[in-house]
């Protein structure tokens, strides 16, 4: 008999934790390497909110607490989604969570029956797949093309939408892309989502806060009020707080599926940890300004690759609206060998000849149901950055 489980099966280790993990090992045997692969701030988490959590720990507040979250904390929540996001969420329809990743977890393991299935855009974080499949459910890719700005077309949402279509995942703005919805953008979607009342929609907006040059990422709600009753709106602290060790994400939605899921968590993490709901409170509710500093900081950051990655022989790359990736074309990259003898005909050879070569980890678009290419998280200092853009440009120059 096997060990392991035949749900197992179905799923696959992320393969962003694969890449960093080996930039880990070849950095243990003394060579310099870069790692562009996490998707991780590199900010430390801001000092008041650190405060916060030394208080809760100095109080007691480090016990059990409601399996969705704290009354603070989740009225917190409510008045986050008020003020950044206009949107009317009471205490009782929020749930908080170990993490986005539980979030989605929890929603989709409370309601997907075995071939029910969940519309996925692609490129898509490497996750939503085999959340889906654990829960016995079907990913449906829909392809957004690169010349679409990496962004879902309506038509391609109505064609992939089925009586089994159980959720519609969106992302926005979008780990791998950076691509980032507008209002207006949204609206085609949602004009689409309204004339199928049977669809449920999942918004990952975990990368609100960062986006650039003013733009302002639209959610589904905000856009039509009138989805709101089968709309989960999720969120957390990882990204635009960089707490991504605290483990908070959460979630406003309507109340049976927020039972739902509270259900499914008490027996398997209750809640999450008392002393980050306490840093969260203070996270949600105190100054906002640190987020102005990194924003400007991942602007830089942006700018600079993009340009440098679009001066590499054999590279496309497009200037993303927000999150801190960077998702670049390398057809012009393949069918080549590189300097170091190595025949790169994907974009997995060509990251791992990337990194054994010039010591840079990043992470092939196959990962993300997007061959062709490779995301690069600019979560890093400026200087790594450009020593890293300088070997991928020696790279790229050196293929024959
Ligand atoms: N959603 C997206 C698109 C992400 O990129 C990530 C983390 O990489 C998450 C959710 C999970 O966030 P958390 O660390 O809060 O679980």
């Amino acid at each position: 008999m096997s060990l392991t489980a035949e749900r197992l099966d179905r799923i696959s280790p992320s393969q962003t934790i694969a890449i960093s993990q080996k930039a880990r090992a070849l950095q243990a045997t003394g060579r310099n390497i870069i790692s562009l692969s996490a998707g991780e701030p590199d900010f430390d988490t801001p000092d008041n909110i650190k405060r916060a959590a030394i208080a809760a720990i100095e109080k007691g507040d480090t016990k059990y607490t409601d399996v969705a979250g704290t009354k603070a904390l989740r009225e917190a929540v409510s008045l986050k989604f008020k003020r950044d996001n206009g949107l009317d969420y009471a205490p009782d329809e929020i749930i908080v969570s170990t993490g986005g990743k539980q979030v989605i977890f929890n929603a989709m393991l409370a309601t997907m029956d075995a071939g029910d299935e969940a519309i996925i855009p692609t490129p898509c974080w490497v996750s939503y797949p085999d959340i889906v499949q654990l829960a016995e459910g079907k990913p449906v890719f829909v392809p957004c093309p690169q010349n679409n700005g990496f962004k879902l077309r309506a038509e391609d949402l109505e064609a992939a939408i089925t009586p089994k279509t159980k959720w519609f995942i969106l992302n926005n703005p979008c780990n791998p892309t950076g691509a980032a919805y507008s209002a207006e953008e949204l609206k085609a979607i949602t004009d689409v989502l309204l004339r199928h009342p049977h669809v449920w929609i999942f918004t990952d907006d975990i990368y609100e806060h960062l986006a650039y040059d003013g733009f302002k990422p639209a959610t589904i709600v905000g856009v039509e009020p009138r989805l709101k009753d089968r709309t989960l709106t999720m969120n957390g602290c990882s990204k635009g707080y960089a707490m991504t060790g605290w483990r908070i994400g959460f979630a406003g939605g309507p109340k049976a599926l927020i039972k739902a899921m509270d259900k499914l968590q008490s027996q398997s993490t209750s809640s999450t940890s008392s002393v980050s709901q306490a840093a969260a409170v203070e996270a949600l509710t105190g100054q906002q300004d640190t987020i102005k500093v990194m924003v400007e900081a991942y602007k830089a950051r942006r700018d600079l690759v993009v340009d440098a990655l679009n001066a590499c022989p054999g590279i496309i790359c497009r200037k993303p609206e927000g999150a801190f990736y960077v998702f670049a074309g390398i057809h012009g990259c393949l069918g080549k060998t590189s300097a170091g003898g190595a025949r790169i005909e994907t974009d997995e050879d060509f990251v791992v000849a990337l990194l054994e070569e010039e010591g840079v980890a990043a992470v092939h678009g196959s990962a993300f149901v997007a061959p062709g290419h490779f995301r690069i998280s600019y979560a890093t200092d400026t200087e790594s950055l450009r020593e890293a853009c300088a070997r991928i440009k020696r790279f790229c120059e050196g293929l024959r």
